[in-house]
């Protein structure tokens, strides 16, 4: 197989783009690729510190790699944070996943924090695993995105990026069509804006990157990443819709391009109808940590867990409700 480009040996063919590329055109083709999507769905519009969640896995550290080039081109700041889960169970994966984002950000020069969930909230995930009555991989998700946004927002920054890809957003697509769990949809786009007791943008830069494609980019680079699997990880496939994964890698196995039409649709179709529609729901306050908590409740999901863990608010919000 032959570049389409050059005639070189070619190391991928896209059969959506129905190209060949050689090692060096498809890196140029894939940042092409990065730099017209933040453009085309503006991104990082009015961006000016950008906060990059890294967990070490392939997909946040190519995320943190692209938006340098990124933050070289138009001039923003990239402030890099990981976060040490305390996931253990024999393996150290957080300690692992810890190192590894910490490799890259000094690798880059991106000053960073490593937030530990212990030391700062007084709990781990292992814990959680153990006394919370609830999939350990919701848990996990609910306060990653909690403690991503504290983080990101205590450190300056506007914009809070992480890495989903294609196959993520995909399987979120079609999970509202089959499950008609829409919300969840309408509330994870590929921008979110900040709302009251949330002051980052969150965004997903690599939303119409088909995951196979950035761990081949990844493998090209050399880039360091983590490919032991999280203790958790089968449990994650039971609880996630990894099911909904495979079919849709079947349809795109028969009919190139099902993926990416099937996500690009939705946010440039249906997305804006249905965000016109939807009625902005009066958001509550926590009365723990001040942040927004679903209508008619008094104390958010990642307070209660933490009250349940460790007995406690946060010192952060008591300091700030003192
Ligand atoms: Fe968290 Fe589950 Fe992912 Fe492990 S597999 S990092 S527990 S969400
Ligand atoms: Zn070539
Ligand atoms: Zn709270």
């Amino acid at each position: 197989m032959k570049c389409s480009i050059c005639g070189k040996e070619a190391v991928r063919f896209i059969p959506y783009a129905n190209i060949a590329l050689c090692k060096e055109h498809f890196i140029q083709w894939f940042e092409r690729r990065f730099f017209r999507h933040l453009e085309e769905y503006k991104i990082l519009e009015g961006s000016r510190k950008v906060a990059v969640a890294v967990s070490g896995g392939k997909d946040s550290v190519t995320l943190l790699h692209l938006l340098k080039k990124a933050s070289e081109r138009y001039g923003f700041e990239l402030f890099g944070i990981t976060i040490d889960l305390g996931i253990d169970r024999g393996t150290q994966y957080s300690r692992k996943s810890v190192d590894i984002a910490v490799y890259n950000f000094r690798q880059l020069n991106v000053e960073y924090e490593v937030v530990s969930l212990k030391d700062s909230y007084g709990f781990t995930i292992d814990e959680s695993k153990a006394k919370i009555n609830r999939p350990v991989c919701s848990t996990c998700g609910l306060v990653k995105r909690y403690v991503m946004s504290e983080v990101a927002e205590k450190n300056g920054a506007d914009t809070l990026a992480t890495g989903h890809n294609l196959d993520d957003m995909a399987q979120y697509v079609l999970s509202a069509y089959v499950h008609g769990d829409l919300e969840y949809v309408l509330r994870n786009g590929p921008v979110t804006p900040p709302k009251p007791g949330f002051q980052v943008k969150k965004v997903k830069p690599l939303f119409l990157t088909p995951e196979e494609e950035i761990l081949h980019y990844a493998l090209l680079n050399g880039f360091q990443f983590i490919y032991d699997p999280c203790p958790y990880s089968e449990e994650f496939k039971r609880v996630s819709k990894e099911k909904l994964g495979l079919i849709i890698k079947r349809v795109e196995r028969d009919y190139p391009g099902f993926t990416v039409g099937l996500v690009r649709t939705f946010e440039r179709e249906i997305r804006p109808r249905l965000s016109a529609e939807s009625r902005s729901e009066e958001l509550g306050r926590c009365k723990i940590c001040g942040r927004a908590t679903s209508p008619g409740r008094d104390i958010c999901s990642f307070c209660s867990i933490r009250i349940k863990l460790t007995g406690m608010g946060t010192s952060q919000s008591e300091a700030r409700n003192s």
